[in-house]
């Protein structure tokens, strides 16, 4: 048994008690490990920074996926851009989309995420409807099509090859990949440790989209309170939808969830004092 620490931020660590490690490796791009531990059991770990867990991947890998699939309604084309385990995929096929194109800048991610963390993926690399392409999500985005109805973000942090993903240019051409009424949805870190992270994408997300906030959901890994979800969009009424549409949008295509529910959906944007503090400044 030995022990993974988590070094994300500079005064604060976690660390995980290691059972067993299925895969460890520098990639072409960051060290990858993948371990298991008694309570989260798999867990996946890049340059020292958990990102995804067997036991709470549902919270993130849900409300990252639903609440915009949801409030758009009609989503056929998905883009991902990260997201190599395979459970943004997953769970983009759960609605009734015509293609859902993966942009993941690791191959050993994918590849790896296959092998050892099959229950986080489970088939969604094989669905007819996905397209996985091995490139920096910053590249892929800079072309000027395919457009998207949605567009997820499931990167790692502004840290490594992920940095590139938290520009302003980056989300100045999401804006444009997007269709019109198209949705952002980002992987905006745990605001009571990353308030500059906050701040700072919604200062860049604002000029190209005509409705920008963030919605919250507890993922116990990734320590700190609320996580923070950044949403981007070209109507804002996809904001305001009320819970008996949601409800009824749900009910058309039902499918099983362990965290979000049409309720959920509706409140995670009321969010803490202390983030709404943090967003006046943006
Ligand atoms: N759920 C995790 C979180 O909230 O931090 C993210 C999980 S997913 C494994 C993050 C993925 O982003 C990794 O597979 C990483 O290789 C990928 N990634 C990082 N920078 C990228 C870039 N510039 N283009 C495409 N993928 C990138």
């Amino acid at each position: 048994m030995t022990w993974v620490h988590e070094k994300l931020y500079p005064h604060w660590r976690q660390i995980y008690e290691s059972t067993r490690i299925y895969f460890e490796a520098r990639t072409e791009h960051q060290h990858l490990v993948i371990f298991d531990n008694p309570t989260f059991g798999r867990v996946m770990a890049l340059d020292d920074v958990v990102q995804v867990t067997e036991g709470d991947e549902f919270v993130y890998h849900e409300m990252l996926t639903h609440v915009p699939m949801l409030a758009h309604g009609r989503a056929k084309r998905v883009l991902v851009v990260g997201g190599g385990d395979g459970g943004i995929l997953r769970e983009v096929l759960k609605h009734p989309v015509e293609k859902a194109v993966l942009v993941e800048i690791d191959a050993s991610v994918v590849a790896m995420s296959k092998e050892h963390l099959p229950g986080i993926s489970k088939g969604a690399f094989d669905d007819p409807r996905t397209e996985v392409v091995i490139a920096d999500g910053v590249d892929y985005m800079a072309r000027a099509e395919p457009k998207f109805d949605v567009i997820i973000i499931d990167s790692t942090d502004p840290v490594g090859p992920g940095e590139v993903l938290f520009t302003e240019e980056f989300y100045k051409n999401c804006a444009k990949r997007l269709t019109p009424g198209g949705i952002l949805t980002c992987q905006n870190g745990v605001p009571y440790m990353q308030r500059e992270e906050l701040v700072y994408t919604q200062k860049r997300r604002k000029p190209h989209f005509a409705d920008c906030a963030f919605f919250v959901a507890a993922v116990p890994t990734y320590v700190g309170g609320f996580m923070g979800l950044g949403w981007a969009s070209h109507d804002p009424a996809h904001r305001a939808r009320p819970v008996e549409e949601i409800r009824r949008r749900y009910q058309a295509n039902p499918f099983p969830t362990q965290y979000y529910t049409p309720e959920i959906h509706v409140a995670c944007f009321a969010l803490p004092r202390f983030i709404l503090d943090l967003l006046a400044q943006a």
